[in-house]
């Protein structure tokens, strides 16, 4: 080729709205998409070194080795990621985002040593948080949520998955629903809802349960499904809350509804909700904690998502863990959330991350999947985020640590440097930084 041919080809650089480039490491995850990772290929980053992208109209339009980018884009909006890593946003694949109220009292008491369970029989805990919820108003929902939101931006997650749950009525557990609508409309985080209905026995149906269960079935699922309010509807599997048959029903109702099933099973006690879970086809079954050796290998004959949530672990404080390496041995795909709700207050998947390398021994690699693109397989957003591929969204973020294994060694600290969301820089620690004054 010419000299002249080449500066030709030099000046027909495609325009983009933003290159991110020099990335210590680009972490793509790239090929996770069809299928869950597990089994060795958890560990598979797809990492690209001196790595970028480019980005146009809010989607991912090339990836690869710097100077490659550099060659075929430009763009007005570079972000130097030198130093850094740089990857995909983060899914939460399990919020109870909406609620109103706290319950520090009750954390306090879990400390002395009251159990979770007790506090849920005296009235206590959901409960608690139903009463709270019911009173409060659609604004004074959406106004907590969206601040919420804003914390889980800033700690680099750019969707998640939110489960109602804190109404129990009809009523109010469409309220609830529809203040995650408008958050997704008015935040940039991607807010994918999951009907809870079957959270607990609300007190009015204490004697009754059965009665509850037919009114979410007859009443709430179909009103649910036909306003198109929620993707998939989740119950809270456990002794003393819905049993197997009725979590069955719900689930099976749901189906029908086209509501994808998902299960909080086996949490505190080996209840057969990870066999359930399998047999009706759940998208996901979550916690985990006490799944039976053949729950976990019925999930992974059905490819049945593990979403594990060790921080709800910690905040049990018994010291027990799900066992993901086992998981991860029968083939289970697993996944990573926070569990975010008012007896587990933490946005930041970073600090799950930590939890699940130091409490359920999963490396920094398997545990970095798990909260990308094994999260969106949980909640069925793998065409659009979860890994930097193109045609994907460019939901980004760039962690100032110089390769992937320090996240889970670093931790309770923020890593997030910038977080680019629909290909819009929506949080930027460069620019709004501490100016720290030396004192001399
Ligand atoms: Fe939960």
């Amino acid at each position: 080729m010419t000299k002249a041919k080449r500066r030709g080809k030099r000046t027909r650089k495609e325009k983009v709205d933003m290159l991110i480039v020099n990335a210590n490491e680009l972490v793509t995850l790239k090929g996770g998409s069809e299928k869950p990772r597990t089994g060795t290929q958890i560990q598979n980053l797809g990492i690209i070194r001196k790595g970028g992208l480019a980005v146009k109209d809010g989607r991912i339009v090339a990836v690869g080795k710097t100077p490659e980018i550099r060659k075929s884009f430009s763009a007005e909006n570079v972000i130097s990621a030198s130093g850094k890593i740089v990857m995909p946003g983060f899914v939460d694949p399990h919020t109870h985002l909406v609620f109103a109220g706290s319950r520090e009292d009750e954390f306090q008491m879990r400390v002395e040593g009251v159990s979770y369970m007790a506090i849920l029989g005296a009235g206590g805990g959901i409960l608690r948080t139903v009463r709270e919820t019911r009173r409060a108003g659609v604004e004074r929902l959406v106004e907590f949520g969206f601040k919420t939101l804003d914390v889980m931006l800033e700690h680099g997650t750019t969707t998640v998955e939110a489960k109602s749950g804190y109404g129990l009525t009809l009523k109010d557990e469409l309220k609830i629903l529809g203040v995650m609508k408008r958050l997704n409309q008015l935040h940039a985080v991607d807010v994918v809802p999951t009907f809870l209905g079957a959270h607990a026995i609300p007190l009015e149906y204490k004697n009754n349960p059965q009665e509850y269960v037919n009114l979410i079935i007859e009443e709430m699922i179909p009103r649910v499904a036909e306003k198109g309010l929620a993707e998939f509807c989740d119950v809270f599997c456990e002794k003393g809350v819905f049993n197997l048959e009725q979590t069955r029903r719900v689930l099976v109702a749901g189906k029908n509804r086209g509501l994808k099933p998902k299960v909080h099973a086996d949490e505190m006690s080996m209840f057969g909700g990870a066999e359930l879970a399998a047999d009706v086809r759940a998208v996901s079954a979550e916690h985990l904690l006490f799944a039976s050796d053949e729950g976990i290998k019925a999930m992974a004959d059905k490819g049945v998502v593990a979403v594990l949530l060790p921080a709800a672990a910690f905040s049990l404080m018994t010291g027990r863990y799900a066992d993901a390496r086992k998981m991860i041995d029968f083939g289970v795909p697993v996944a990573l959330g926070t569990d975010f709700n008012p007896s587990c207050w933490v946005e930041n998947q970073q600090l799950v991350i930590a939890f699940a390398c130091h409490f359920m021994r999963l490396t920094p690699a398997e545990a970095i999947t798990a909260a990308t693109i094994n999260s969106a397989h949980a909640i069925g957003r793998t065409s659009e985020v979860g890994s930097l591929e193109i045609g994907k969204k460019a939901d980004v973020i760039v962690l100032d640590v110089p390769n992937h294994m320090f996240l889970g060694y670093r931790f309770g600290v923020n890593l997030v440097d910038k977080v680019v969301k629909n290909g819009r820089l929506v949080v930027d620690k460069e620019a709004s930084g501490i100016k720290t004054v030396g004192l001399f």
